[in-house]
């Protein structure tokens, strides 16, 4: 942890796994280009495709199905666009997409993107108030235009799960009388630690995932894409990732990724014990000993890792503050709009009620959270929330 931090912000992004640094330095002497024909060139394309079938075999995947890319943040645009505009290639026109409310930026920008230059069109589905996307809803949006289907598997803000494989299923029966089959894409970018088991299970089409959520360094993440699912690549200028993905691989992080992968999913049985009962000691006190506080999102429903509290009568701003001044790192929402301080898309489509949205605040756990962070942070939590009520005349 970095200094006395207590860091609890594990959602926005994680500390490095002790096994993707040791691979960081282990490798660090492999400099040549995977793609060149000489023997280091030769060395270093055989690292980088190991690690393509640690990341496939840790996903139940095969590895002509893995694309490492940027994070997830591209890994979404490649499989939404790189999909439309395949529809579009193929002669369909103004293809339609099926997405959710409360799906990360990465999702809803570019589906927004794609209807703004009039490439696309799309039906946005709500969750409901405990923060799940219901399948018969996200199945009725359906028409004979729709080409993709994006839903999230967990949710950053509230960590819910969203039932992806009822997705996946009903959308087999609809595509048993189609034509071109409708797709089916999950930015499982938080469910990878602790509710992913395998894509297979899952039954996508395409999977999203970012390295940084799971201990390796940011800017490497990857696409899984069945095979036989055709897309269109974003980046032209080589052949790298099979045509879809051009430009020199980033070789370091992708080794560091696929062993910090294999780390977690190592892990993951244990790891969810424990943090679903670290998690359920932080909430139960929370609430007993904080009057007026209310857990957002489906109670079972929900990766361990992730609390988001309702501070009535508080603004959760202020409480962000006051947390970071005595030492403990947490965001009110997701890190990529915290600039928009206060406003989650998130609980707003949850909820409609800005005062609910402004007055909540995410807690994320990983492997190193201990019962001395959680106990420090309900300390600090219990003084700092009584005194900002106190100040705003609400207690
Ligand atoms: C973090 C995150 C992303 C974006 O990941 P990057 O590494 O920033 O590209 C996308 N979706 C979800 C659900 C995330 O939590």
């Amino acid at each position: 942890m970095t200094g006395n931090t207590v860091y609890l912000d594990w959602a926005a992004s994680t500390p490095l796994r002790p096994e993707a640094l040791k691979v960081l330095q282990a490798e660090a002497r492999i400099f040549a280009n995977p793609s060149s024909p000489h023997t280091p060139g030769r060395e270093a394309r055989e690292r980088l495709e190991a690690a393509r079938a640690k990341v496939a075999r840790a996903l139940g995947a095969e590895p002509i199905e893995i694309f490492f890319t940027g994070g997830a943040t591209e890994s979404c645009n490649m499989a939404i666009k790189g999909a439309i505009f395949a529809a579009i290639a193929a002669g369909r026109k103004k293809p339609h997409i099926v997405t959710s409310a409360f799906e990360h930026h990465a999702v809803l920008e570019p589906v927004e993107w794609l209807q703004k230059m009039g490439l696309a069109r799309a039906t946005i589905v709500e969750p409901d108030t405990e923060g799940i996307v219901a399948a018969e809803r996200i199945v009725e949006a359906v028409t004979p235009d729709t080409v993709l289907v994006s839903l999230m598997l967990v949710n950053n803000e509230v960590g819910t799960i969203q039932p992806v494989g009822e997705v996946a299923r009903l959308l087999g029966e609809i595509n048993r009388s189609r034509e071109t089959p409708v797709l089916l894409h999950t930015d499982a970018t938080q469910g990878v630690p602790y509710v992913l088991t395998t894509v297979r299970d899952l039954g996508v089409d395409m999977l999203s995932l970012s390295g940084h959520k799971f201990g390796a360094p940011k800017g490497v993440g990857a696409l899984y894409k069945r095979k036989g699912v055709r897309i269109q690549p974003l980046l032209h200028g080589g052949s790298h990732e099979r045509g879809l993905r051009a430009g020199t691989e980033n070789f370091l992080s992708i080794c560091a990724m696929a062993e910090a992968l294999e780390a977690t999913v190592a892990e993951r049985p244990q790891e969810k014990t424990r943090l679903e009962k670290l998690r359920a000691g932080f909430e139960s006190e929370l609430l007993a000993s904080i009057p007026r506080t209310e857990i957002n999102g489906h109670r079972q429903l929900r990766s361990p890792h992730v609390s988001n509290i309702y501070f009535a009568d508080l603004e959760a701003e202020a409480l962000l503050v006051a947390l970071d001044v005595a030492g403990i790192a947490v965001t009110s929402g997701s890190a990529c709009t915290s600039e928009k301080l206060g406003s989650s898309h998130v609980l707003m489509s949850m909820f409609h009620d800005q005062k609910r949205s402004d007055g909540s605040l995410r807690f994320s756990f990983g492997w190193e959270t201990t019962q001395d962070h959680v106990d420090t942070a309900l300390e600090v939590l219990s003084r700092s929330v009584e005194k900002l009520r106190l100040i705003a005349g609400r207690v």
